[in-house]
């Protein structure tokens, strides 16, 4: 690695630790050359498998770059998009995989862009679910509708309501979908 002050390829280790999350090591160099220091950051790279099969390594500033599409004439800042990606890459770090598909990567962006803001998630999900019509809008509108109202504390939605889901089906049986994304909370037209 070059010296970023004077590009010399030669630089000692001074110290090294671990920083708090455990998932990466810091490492402060000096410069043999100019002996100013810097610091590298070690971590693990995660691959994100295209569904071409093509895989890059996963970048949170195309999380930023897809989300601001979605945004744009919304009140969301730059900040509100750097969290956001900031989020959906510690949901993939949490999945403790090394490779993750594309579209598990869409996946960790609906629920905070949700909470973010409805009208651009709507936008975001509309491309990456590839909406087909009102229907499909309609459909999406009811669960917000729903969630909203869930959240303002109402209890008025029937039970009988609530789609039967995986879990309630089939409670008796193990989990086997290797890589959940267990503690974000999915949007229910998924
Ligand atoms: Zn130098």
């Amino acid at each position: 690695m070059h010296c970023p002050f004077c590009r010399h390829t030669d630089s000692r280790v001074v110290d090294s630790r671990t920083t708090d999350d455990g998932t990466a090591i810091r490492r402060r160099r000096q410069c043999s050359e100019c002996g100013r220091r810097f610091t590298t950051l070690e971590t693990t790279t995660i691959s994100v498998i295209k569904r071409s099969g093509v895989t890059e390594p996963f970048d949170r500033q195309k999380i930023v770059n897809g989300v601001r599409k979605a945004c744009q004439g919304r009140p969301v800042s730059e900040d509100d998009l750097a969290m956001l990606a900031q989020e959906v890459e510690e949901t993939i770090r949490a999945l403790g995989a090394a490779e993750i598909e594309a579209h598990e990567v869409g996946l960790a962006i609906l629920a905070p862009l949700r909470r973010l803001d409805v009208v651009a998630y709507l936008r975001f999900a509309s491309v990456y679910q590839a909406f087909d019509g009102l229907g499909d809008f309609e459909e999406a509108i009811d669960v917000l509708r729903q969630q909203q109202a869930e959240q303002s504390g109402q209890q008025t939605i029937p039970a009988a309501v609530e789609p039967a889901g995986a879990g309630a089906k089939k409670r008796s049986g193990r989990r086997t979908r290797p890589r959940s994304l267990d503690g974000v909370s999915q949007p229910r037209l998924l």
